[in-house]
């Protein structure tokens, strides 16, 4: 199978586990960054971010001389058959996509041209940003060197990136020439999945509409929490019986807190604003939303109701991350939550698995705990924001007697709700009545 030299650009959460897939697949990948700090550190052999597996992988293939750092894309690109765009996108305050590192990045490649190469999107962009690049592409590469865009939107998960990069459900690939189609069919020649060959656009698209709609079920889910806890219903249970169904699915459909992160917030926002600006208020992602904030919301207000006040409240936080098996605390619900508690004269004993040193960077005022059973100490009420697993088997028992007050609150109905009431416990969970 053929051996192409890559380019990634970024050396952030896709990046790093896109360019050591590829080198474990067999290309030769040089990643860059312009954080000098984090290109350092890689070539001192750490890895600034936590992500199963990805440790070994970027070892092994280092050791093979298939993977390596830059600090410039003069380096990285020297021999690049493939160029990666996989640098952040970030929203602004009015929901539309940041494309300025992408625009960045733009205009450099087309300064390091040198041979034929095929540029390729891997961050998440709104509709027509392809289109875009490739004019900026043309209007910096005085030379006139040829070259290719192509869309190839990324669906790992954080968590699980390394198994969903070389194990998954479908690789879309936005393409307008042939010998860009093949380039990229041959790149990924070595991972046996639905290969999906579109316009770029379209592949725009799929990423946009997918990450919307996965909200969409988790707000979904949220809302027949509502009702539940009105009729006194299990969301739990509901949930679980509509997805059996298999035209339903039972992934993405949970009540609870509801979702953060760098992608599902940012995407719907944007996918909200650049269908806004194409001619479509697309009102049903403006609602899946607010569904969102209020599950946040809501939260606080269980806890505040259950203790009467928040004012000089300890509260215990399990959990930062915005999902388990990650160190990501962008948009996290917790770091929303805990402002939320703090604002209403809460203390906050807080501790996750493993994103306490990203936590320490955006959270303040709150006393960070070594582990689960020291956050419960002497607090009011325990609430868990992020579902570890970890956090499942803890000793309910001892952590009672720890507490000030055996409130505890479920944010993502991970317990049993009678055997905690059993414990002594006053358990609530979300959208459920026991
Ligand atoms: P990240 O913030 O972890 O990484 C971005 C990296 O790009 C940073 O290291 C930054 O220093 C670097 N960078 C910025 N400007 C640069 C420049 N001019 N030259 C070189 N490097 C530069 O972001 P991420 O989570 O990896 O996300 C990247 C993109 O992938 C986003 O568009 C995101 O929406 C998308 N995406 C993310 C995920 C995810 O789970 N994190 C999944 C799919 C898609």
């Amino acid at each position: 199978m053929k051996s192409f030299t890559v380019c990634v650009v970024g050396c952030g959460y896709v990046a790093l586990v896109t360019g050591a897939c590829l080198a474990e697949i067999g290309h030769h990948v040089c990643c860059v960054d312009n954080d000098q700090k984090k290109i350092a550190e890689l070539q001192a052999g750490k890895i600034p971010i936590y992500e199963l597996g990805l440790d070994n992988l970027v070892r092994r293939n280092v050791k093979k001389k298939r993977l390596s750092f830059a600090p410039t894309l003069a380096a990285g690109m020297e021999d690049a058959q493939i160029v990666f765009i996989a640098v952040g996108t970030p929203p602004r305050p009015d929901g539309s996509a940041d494309l300025t590192f992408i625009d960045a990045v733009a205009q450099e490649i087309a300064v390091h041209l040198k041979r034929y190469t095929v540029i390729a999107e891997k961050s998440t962009v709104p509709v027509e940003t392809g289109e875009e690049v490739e004019r900026t592409i043309k209007h910096h590469n005085k030379k006139g060197i040829p070259f290719d865009m192509v869309s190839n939107p990324e669906f790992l998960r954080e968590g699980t990136a390394v198994q969903d990069f070389l194990h998954p459900d479908r690789i879309v690939i936005g393409v307008q020439s042939k010998r860009a189609q093949k380039m990229m069919t041959d790149l990924y020649a070595r991972i046996k999945t639905k290969l999906i060959i579109t316009d770029i656009k379209s592949a725009e698209l799929i990423k946009h509409a997918s990450n919307s709609f996965l909200a969409t079920k988790i707000s979904f889910a949220n809302s027949v929490g509502r009702v539940c806890e009105l009729v006194g219903a299990d969301a739990k249970q509901v949930t679980e019986g509509m997805g059996l169904d298999p035209r339903i699915g039972p992934s993405f459909l949970r009540a609870g807190i509801g979702f953060g992160g760098f992608c599902l917030p940012k995407d719907l926002e944007a996918f909200h604003f650049i269908s806004r600006q194409v001619g479509y208020d697309f009102e049903l992602l403006r609602t899946v939303k607010e569904v969102n904030e209020q599950a946040r919301a809501l939260f606080v207000s269980k806890i505040e109701k259950a203790l009467q006040t928040l004012e000089g409240k300890t509260i215990g936080i399990l959990g930062i991350a915005f999902k388990p098996n990650t160190d990501d605390v962008r948009f996290a619900p917790a770091v929303d939550i805990i402002g939320r508690l703090q604002a209403r004269g809460a203390y906050i004993r807080a501790y996750d698995p493993v994103a306490m040193k990203k936590a320490e960077g955006v959270l303040k005022g709150v006393h960070f705990c070594s582990n689960a059973y020291e956050a419960a100490a002497k607090a009011h009420c325990l609430a868990l924001v992020t579902e570890w697993p970890q956090f499942k088997g803890l000793n309910f028992a001892r952590i009672k007697r720890s507490m000030t007050q055996a409130v505890l609150m479920d944010g993502r109905n991970l317990y049993d709700g009678i055997k905690m009431k059993a414990l002594g416990f006053e358990y609530h969970g979300m959208g459920r009545f026991a």
